[in-house]
């Protein structure tokens, strides 16, 4: 036996071990480590999906393969491996050999050589042992797999649940809601659907796209007592929101390739469950919430009262002739702050630029939230060469701001800082009073469009 080899093998795996943290990665690692030994032209992996009970790419494991023959083939030595029959199969330039954990067989690597491949190799003297590491490998990175998916559904329902404590308005929370569960469930579509209360229709909330008409058509058979409902061969499964004893919505999950499986209506069920008591909570809190002037989260006025209060300061400018300015801003890249660091983290970000632009402003100012994280300012008695002062005051306010994110315990990270993009407008006198915000928001989408964290003036 050549010790060299024999090392460079072992060497090349547990380089392996610390470098590839994904299915393909992996593959091509063993790909190159038993090169050392054939020519090697293809290697494949096949593991037997225990829902499906079909073999299934390694690589791929939402695609069937592609041809019976293929399936035929590779499912005859799978079989004789189960049974034990054999340690490994060879058919001239071709290897089988089994996947194992725990002497049970979980599948089976293919191993297509450029030569033929003869029993003097070296390699059969050590088969034992790479075929053992290899199978280690492979079951390794599953249950950290499925660790991950784990905790990542744990962290969906924490987020879901914690959306109520600041959101109370259900166009923000279902978007949320669908993006959440996108994150969590990959493999599949992933749709949120409302119904029109006037309408009785179902609309789509999540994304904005749903091409496969029939949805709607199951959707109509969702009564108060339904529970998930599967159809299309068990691909598409639909989990009603029943709200205090009538059909609220419903969130489907469709897998182009595969049925659902038990463990996925499991976790889509408890999730359906968990968004079914936010959603209870948020109609309860929109209902107290009603008279309410001020947003939650941020205690600047919520959209309601910034209509109102738009109304009755564009009205009294015009009849004093006094000069008043609108600010828009949005924070950027937002969304990237919940996906890095999560909601809480998003919230707290929220709560921190609105009270940092607070401090810039006077006391005659009107802060609201117009939603999500676009707030407007009315700047009463308040010039146009004022206002833009001002916002760029606000912009760098925010820019230097270093939010602390300690009490989140996100890998030791203390502080981050986030931009805002802002739209200045002035009021003209328009009789459309609402021109004023409309101005400074087109204005505010320029100042996206030409490169954020910057102040645009409308013309
Ligand atoms: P852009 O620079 O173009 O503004 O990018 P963006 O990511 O900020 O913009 P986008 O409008 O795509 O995303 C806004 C995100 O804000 C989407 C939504 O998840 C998040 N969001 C809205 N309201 C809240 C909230 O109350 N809390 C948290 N954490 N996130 C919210
Ligand atoms: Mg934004
Ligand atoms: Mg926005």
């Amino acid at each position: 036996m050549d010790f060299q080899t024999l090392y460079d093998f072992t060497y090349s795996l547990t380089k392996l071990y610390d470098e590839a943290n994904d299915r393909p990665a992996l593959v091509e690692g063993f790909k190159k480590a038993l090169s050392l030994f054939f020519p090697v032209e293809e290697l494949k992996i096949y593991m037997m999906d225990e829902f499906s009970f079909l073999l299934k790419d390694f690589t791929k494991p939402w695609e069937n393969l592609s041809s019976n023959c293929e399936n035929e083939e590779i499912k005859k030595y799978f079989d004789n491996f189960l049974v034990q029959k054999s340690q490994y199969e060879k058919e001239k330039n071709i290897l089988y050999f089994p996947i194992k954990q725990k002497n049970k067989t979980l599948g089976l690597a293919k191993l297509n050589s450029r030569e033929e491949i003869k029993e003097k190799n070296e390699f059969f003297n050590i088969f034992p042992l790479v075929s053992s590491q290899i199978s280690m490998f492979i079951t390794t990175l599953k249950n950290s797999e499925q660790i991950k998916i784990s905790s990542k559904f744990h962290q969906t329902l924490r987020n879901i649940a914690q959306i109520t404590q600041t959101q109370y308005e259900l166009d923000y929370i279902l978007p949320i809601m669908g993006e959440m569960i996108d994150g969590f469930i990959q493999e599949h579509l992933i749709y949120i659907f409302i119904k029109n209360k006037n309408k009785k229709e179902y609309k789509l909330i999540w994304p904005n796209k749903c091409s496969d008409s029939r949805i709607y058509e199951y959707l109509e058979s969702i009564t108060p007592k339904s529970t998930t409902i599967l159809k299309q061969d068990g691909k598409m499964g639909i989990f009603p929101l029943i709200v205090d004893n009538k059909p609220y919505g419903a969130i489907v999950a469709y897998n182009h390739f595969d049925k659902i499986t038990n463990k996925e209506i499991e976790y889509l069920d408890e999730i359906k469950n968990q968004a079914i008591t936010t959603l209870t909570r948020a109609k309860s809190y929109v209902e107290v919430l009603e008279h309410a002037t001020l947003d939650a989260l941020t205690g600047y006025n919520n959209r309601h009262q910034f209509e109102k209060r738009l109304k009755e300061t564009t009205a009294h400018a015009k009849r004093q002739n006094q000069p008043l300015c609108c600010i828009m801003s949005d924070i950027d890249f937002f969304k990237k702050v919940n996906d890095t660091y999560g909601h809480a983290v998003g919230d707290c970000v929220l709560k921190n630029v609105a009270k940092t632009i607070k401090k810039e402003l006077r006391e005659s100012d009107i802060a609201s939230r117009y939603g999500g994280e676009e707030f407007v300012f009315l700047l009463p008695q308040t010039k146009l060469d004022e206002a833009i002062i001002v916002a760029n005051r606000l912009k760098e306010a925010v820019e230097n701001k270093k939010i602390n994110i300690e009490e989140y315990k996100i890998k030791n990270i203390k502080e981050i800082s986030v931009t805002v993009s802002i739209g200045v407008s002035e009021y003209k006198n328009e009789k459309d009073y609402e021109m004023l915000y409309k101005k400074a928001d087109e204005a505010l989408y320029t100042a996206k469009e030409t490169g954020r964290n910057r102040v645009i003036i409308a013309n």
